[in-house]
């Protein structure tokens, strides 16, 4: 019978597989074909090496022991659906089961077995691809209710030379939904007969009352180590040197996928002249940006602006984007902050195992904080280069500024430093170590007068505020720049005006001042030396503030760990609006408990902008 399917000398392509002993995919190699080399076409090692029996699959071993159980037991399920990434071996594991399922051994008497012996008629006629019993087909090329029809058809006759008749639909979820109505009514009385088995890579589109009707297995992406296992025992038998780094290169890119790292080993062999480099390898994979990557994180990480600046002078003369650079760090950041902060990662499936090997190395060395600066940093940076007219000089801007953070504490580091061996912590303080200096302890509680009738001046510098909010704004500023208190005892106030005054400053001040509150003011002006002008007072205190900042320790501790920083502001909350400190005596009529919503401005009385 086995003749039947093979006298076709032109498609050698389907040649079965060398009949005897255990495949590549296993232990054992198995022995070389004597083919002759220049005779045979050039086979995809994928073909070529595709795995003939249960022990042969790597990768899958728990799908593969319950199968193993099912024939032993002799209960094998009437229909199987198999899950998982493209190339991980799904539809050669269906074939597998067709063959396990028909196979009579050698001797022709045999059941069926987890361990097909590759040599009856049935296995022969599998494994070429040409058993008239078992029927594969696409999904996704037939998705109709008339392509499901012939199927179903096709159920009711008895197996030509079979056992078993054997439907392998691949891409499943393609199908539509008459086409899974229809096959639905087989799946829930099927003839003893027929056995179907499904594959799908999106087990979510496959309706629910066909995935009950199935036993069903998710293959697993293969790991990098079991695929650079195989694809070297494979250049050996194909008489190929490969550096290892090569192999690994390719192992993980194949993310899983065993068919997509044979096609990228068979374009490296198709390729080289002589040994295999890891180098060929990432170049002919286009891998290089994806390398700069990690190796760009390794440089600003450890502080490295010149290896920083080579690596992005490779990525431009290869033509990559810089700005895109940037933005697949970022990405690679955050995975590494989720690894640090998700342990559990490390062992997931839903990240590609290199990135999850790798980021796993970064974020063991990197705390949060440091990951969190860079975020920060970068994001910035992203922004920047998407606006810059040379995103090249930007994106290099943005990277040499994160090499020279990479090494300094952070602000969080500084303080706990600071505070280690000093004062204990304040019970209320909460000892959070966030990144802001607390210089000024002096507590206040602001409210606003409620409910009082007309405007209420306890200081000049009030006066002189609600001037502001007149729209009396020439007023204001004299009253701020050119006028020098000598008393103020409402409803008299002495001045001193400046050479600059305009003469009407008294009496439009009183004018407007009788008016609003209905009582005489008078306005007198004086000889004496009096008060420095609000806005010399203002002046004089944000410099005082700024040389009380730099003087804090922690300040310094900033200072000297950026260097080139400097104070730009300093805001003091307890400050009016000329930069003044309040006291309780200049507000006379405040209320002695807070409203509700009062704020509380011990908390942070400084914030220091550096
Ligand atoms: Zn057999």
């Amino acid at each position: 019978m086995s003749g039947l399917f093979q006298d076709d000398p032109a498609d050698q392509d389907d040649a079965p597989p060398p009949p005897n002993g255990p495949g590549l995919f296993g232990d054992a190699l198995p022995v070389a074909l004597p083919e002759p080399i220049h005779a045979t076409p050039y086979r995809v090692l994928a073909r070529k090496y595709r795995p003939t029996t249960f022990d042969d699959l790597i990768g899958q071993e728990a799908m593969v022991r319950t199968l193993r159980n099912a024939f032993a037991v002799g209960r094998v399920a009437h229909a199987f659906m198999l899950t998982g990434v493209r190339g991980v071996g799904k539809t050669t594991t269906a074939r597998i089961i067709a063959r396990a399922l028909n196979c009579i051994g050698p001797d022709g008497t045999s059941g069926p077995t987890a361990d097909p012996c590759g040599l009856c008629p049935n296995c022969v006629g599998i494994l070429a691809d040409r058993h008239p019993d078992v029927i594969e087909m696409d999904a996704a090329s037939r998705t109709g209710v008339e392509d499901m029809r012939e199927v179903i058809e096709a159920t009711r006759f008895r197996p030509m030379q079979a056992r078993t008749k054997v439907f392998v639909i691949d891409e499943i979820h393609m199908l539509s939904r008459n086409a899974f109505n229809a096959l639905l009514k087989t799946l829930e009385e099927p003839p003893p007969h027929v056995k179907f088995v499904f594959a799908t890579t999106e087990i979510r589109k496959v309706p629910i009352t066909v995935l009950s009707r199935c036993q069903r297995f998710d293959l697993r992406r293969v790991r990098i180590a079991e695929l650079s296992d195989l694809f070297g025992r494979i250049a050996i038998k194909e008489n190929v040197t490969i550096e290892s780094a090569a192999l690994e290169q390719i192992a993980r890119s194949a993310d899983g996928s065993v068919r997509d790292g044979l096609s990228m080993l068979d374009q490296a062999i198709a390729q080289a002249e002589g040994v295999i480099t890891g180098a060929q390898v990432i170049d002919m994979l286009g891998l290089a940006d994806r390398e700069a990557v990690f190796e760009l994180m390794d440089a600003v990480m450890g502080g490295k602006p010149a290896a920083a600046l080579s690596i992005t002078d490779r990525a431009y003369e290869r033509g990559a984007d810089l700005g895109a650079l940037l933005q697949d760090l970022l990405e690679l950041l955050h995975t590494i902050t989720r690894l640090k902060s998700l342990p559990s990662l490390r062992e997931s499936q839903d990240l590609p195992e290199a990135e999850r090997t790798r980021g796993a190395e970064f974020a063991d060395r990197l705390s949060v904080p440091v990951l969190s600066r860079a975020w920060q940093m970068l994001l910035k940076g992203v922004g920047e280069v998407e606006i810059a007219p040379d995103r090249r000089a930007a994106a290099e801007m943005v990277l040499i500024r994160l090499c020279h953070v990479a090494d300094m504490p952070t602000p969080g580091d500084l303080i706990r430093r600071l505070t280690a061996g000093g004062a204990p912590p304040s019970p209320t303080g909460g000892g959070g170590g966030g990144g802001r200096a607390v210089v000024n302890g002096a507590a206040m509680i602001s409210a606003d007068p409620v409910a009082l009738a007309g405007p209420r001046f306890g200081t000049f510098r009030d006066v002189v505020a609600w001037v502001g909010e007149q729209k009396e704004a020439m007023l204001h500023a004299h009253l701020l720049h050119s006028v020098n208190l000598v008393r103020f005892a409402p409803p008299v106030i002495e001045l001193r005006p400046q050479a600059e005054a305009p003469r009407d400053l008294s009496a439009k001040l009183a004018a407007l001042l009788t008016a609003a509150t209905g009582t005489r003011w008078t306005i007198a002006v004086s000889r004496d030396t009096g008060d420095a002008s609000i806005a010399e007072q203002g002046n004089a205190a944000d410099t005082a503030r700024k040389t009380a900042a730099a003087d804090h320790p922690l300040v310094r501790a900033i200072m000297m760990a950026f260097p080139g920083a400097r104070i730009d502001t300093v805001h003091d909350k307890t400050a009016d609006v000329y930069g003044l400190p309040v006291t309780v005596a200049d507000v006379p009529d405040m209320p002695e408990f807070a409203p509700p919503d009062a704020e509380y401005f011990d908390e942070d009385p400084m914030e220091i902008d550096l």
